[in-house]
């Protein structure tokens, strides 16, 4: 061990990208509180509570409502691997990202996928997913309600109405969405929803909120082979969220204490005042954006207002922009994924990050950053951003 080493100090950023977003200190106080055990009769009642706030921010009474260790992308696999079984046939809407990462998982699964792929930027095509799904017997549908990727806002409802067409489960990726905007797993009929703790319920990384419904539950019990994941497999987690108790792995009761306290906090606000909140700040960074003369990527009646993608003007270094507002304003904003790298920002405005401050900030740091590449905007976009804050409320 080299004791040249020094302690490692983070830096404070401003987290406007798509996630992680801005963490309350409350939720960095709860999180370096003392590590207690994962049997400790306290962490139970932690759990208990955790499964509670859970169950209202989804919109579900399912009791097998719960965290894995892990990210979104544990929520997910998790989510997939615990239903599917080898040869089951799985219909994906794929619009970015991680509609792609969802077909990816599925086959892992076993699945035998059909990805219907739609213009990224938009929400689903129903017509070809029905005519894709059509003389198949497709047991899962799935879909993303937010697609960070792209920043689209996908209507659930026709999409559950066609899994109930099909008899099929319904599978939502709610990875963005959760704590942004509802969910309504119940009223939606969603079968198993999956999200992470780092986006719209601005806690750390390391958890993964996910939702059966009692459909999915009945399945997965009666399951015919185990879930090929020991780690994931919701039969044995249950056991230890649920009446039991008894140990599967060392949960880290660090994070769940610091979920608890962000869910706390999502409750002490309320969900109505915090997806308005979300839909007025997102309003706000549109029309900044537009008043700075640049382009956005999806048209208003399909964009998510927790994440706007902007496309980057013709002959601006996607980059060297990037790299300036974090050097000079310790600000970060993300770049595109996939084939729209190099080709979008993505703004992210979540949880406790979505203020008409930080709509202010990034705002006029992205304008004197332009302004700094030879390639000035329009405008600053504040004016405009305030404007339609303040025409206020929907
Ligand atoms: C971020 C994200 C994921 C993956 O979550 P991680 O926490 O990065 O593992 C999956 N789906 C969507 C829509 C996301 O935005």
């Amino acid at each position: 061990m080299n004791p040249q080493v020094q302690a490692f100090t983070t830096p404070e950023r401003l987290l406007l990208g798509p996630g992680p977003s801005p963490v309350a200190p409350s939720v960095l106080r709860a999180l370096a509180q003392p590590t207690i055990g994962h049997l400790d009769p306290l962490l139970l009642q932690v759990q208990d509570e955790i499964s509670a706030l859970l169950r209202s921010v989804y919109g579900s009474e399912s009791p097998w409502t719960i965290a894995f260790s892990g990210t979104g992308s544990s929520g997910m696999e998790g989510a997939l691997v615990n239903l599917i079984e080898p040869g089951d046939v799985a219909l994906v809407a794929v619009g970015g990202f991680f509609g792609a990462r969802m077909v990816d998982v599925a086959q892992r699964a076993g699945a035998r996928v059909i990805a219907v792929e739609h213009e990224w930027g938009r929400q689903a095509d129903l017509a070809k997913l029905r005519k894709a799904a059509a003389a198949e017997r497709v047991r899962f549908v799935c879909a993303v309600q937010a697609e960070t990727s792209t920043g689209v806002r996908q209507d659930l409802a026709p999409l559950s109405q066609l899994a109930r067409e099909l008899d099929a489960f319904f599978v939502v990726d709610a990875v963005t969405s959760l704590g942004c905007m509802a969910v309504d797993c119940d009223a939606q009929g969603i079968d198993a929803a999956y999200s992470c703790s780092q986006k719209g319920l601005s806690c750390v990384p390391g958890l993964a909120p996910v939702t059966f419904s009692p459909r999915a539950q009945a399945r997965i019990a009666s399951r015919t082979r185990p879930v090929q994941s020991f780690y994931l497999d919701m039969n044995l987690l249950m056991r230890f969220w649920g009446g039991e108790r008894g140990y599967h792995h060392t949960i880290s009761s660090n994070l769940l204490v610091a979920l608890h306290e962000a869910l706390r906090l999502v409750h002490l606000e309320g969900l109505e005042a915090r997806f308005e909140r979300h839909a007025r700040i997102g309003r706000s960074l549109r029309a900044g954006v537009r008043a700075m003369g640049l382009e956005l990527f999806v048209p208003d009646e399909d964009a998510l207002s927790q994440v706007t993608a902007i496309r980057i003007p013709a002959g601006v270094d996607d980059l060297r922009v990037r790299k300036r507002l974090l050097a000079e304003y310790g600000i970060e904003i993300s770049g595109g994924l996939g084939a729209q790298k190099g080709r979008l920002w993505r703004v992210g405005m979540m949880g406790s990050g979505a203020s008409l401050r930080n709509v202010v900030l990034v705002l006029d740091a992205l304008a004197a950053s332009l302004r700094a590449e030879g390639e000035p905007p329009l405008d600053s976009g504040v004016e405009a951003a305030q404007g339609a804050f303040a025409a206020g409320t929907s």
